[in-house]
C-alpha cells in the first residue's frame, strides 16, 4: 500500500521542528498503555519502530514516521500518565494544541481506546480538542482479544454515544488486535486511501 520506506523520521519537541507539511499526514494518540506503540509496530510490519514501553519523561516528543512517500505517520505522546509533573503536561498540552491547530496536511487523528474500557475523561479532553481544532478523528479499539463479544458490544455503544456528541467524529470505529493482527489491514487501508 505504500511505496518507499517505512522509518522513525524525527522526534519533534516544538513546531520549528517539523518537517515539510509536504505529505498526507495521520497522527495517532491515546491514553499511555493504551497499546499505541504495539498498534503502529503491527501497523507498519516492524517490530520495535515506536518504543513499546514509555515512561513520562521520555514520551514528550511527536514522533514523525514516514510511510513510503507519500505519508507520515505521527506518534503522539501518551496521556493521562498517574504520575506526571503538572509542568509537563502543561507544555505537551501546548505544543499539542498548536500541532493539532498548525498542521494543513494532516489529514486525520485516530485515537486508540482500549475495548475493555470505553472512553474516558481524559479522552474526552482530547476528543473536545480535537473538535475545536477540526481535526477529523475516528476511534480504534485496542486489544479487541482481552474482551468478550457481550462486553466489546457495550464499549462500541458506549463509544458511538459519545461519538455523536463530537462533530468531528468519523463514525465508523474500528476494531484491533495487535495480538491477533485483527483490522490492521483495514487500518491501514483507511491511511491509504486518504488524500
Ligand atoms: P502504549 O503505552 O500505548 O504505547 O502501549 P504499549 O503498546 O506499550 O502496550 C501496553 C501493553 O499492552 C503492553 O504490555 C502490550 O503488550 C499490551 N498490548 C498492546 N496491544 C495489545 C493487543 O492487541 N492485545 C493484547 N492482549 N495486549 C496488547
Amino acid at each position: 500500500l505504500f511505496t518507499g520506506p517505512v522509518d522513525f523520521l524525527k522526534g519533534v519537541v516544538a513546531m520549528s521542528g517539523l518537517p515539510p507539511a509536504d505529505r498526507i499526514e495521520v497522527c495517532f494518540a491515546g491514553r499511555s498503555n493504551v497499546g499505541k506503540s504495539t498498534l503502529i509496530n503491527a501497523l507498519t510490519g516492524r517490530k520495535s519502530l515506536a518504543r513499546a514501553s514509555n515512561t513520562p519523561g521520555r514520551t514528550q516528543e511527536i514522533n514523525y514516521f514516514t510511510l513510503g512517500d507519500s505519508h507520515y505517520l505521527v506518534d503522539l505522546p501518551g496521556y493521562g500518565y498517574a504520575n506526571a509533573p503538572v509542568k509537563v503536561v502543561e507544555k505537551w498540552q501546548r505544543l499539542l494544541k498548536q500541532y493539532l491547530s498548525g498542521r494543513p496536511t494532516l489529514r486525520r487523528a485516530f485515537v486508540l481506546i482500549d475495548a475493555r474500557h470505553g472512553i474516558k475523561k481524559v479522552d474526552e479532553d482530547i476528543l473536545t480538542l480535537l473538535d475545536s481544532s477540526a481535526v477529523t478523528f475516528q476511534c480504534v479499539l485496542t486489544k479487541a482479544d482481552k474482551v468478550k463479544a457481550k462486553d466489546r458490544d457495550r464499549v462500541l455503544a458506549q463509544v458511538r454515544g459519545a461519538l455523536a456528541k463530537h462533530p468531528a467524529a468519523f463514525p465508523e470505529i474500528v476494531l484491533t488486535s495487535s495480538e491477533k493482527g485483527t483490522g490492521i489491514a483495514t487500518l491501514r487501508a483507511i491511511i491509504a486511501g486518504l488524500e
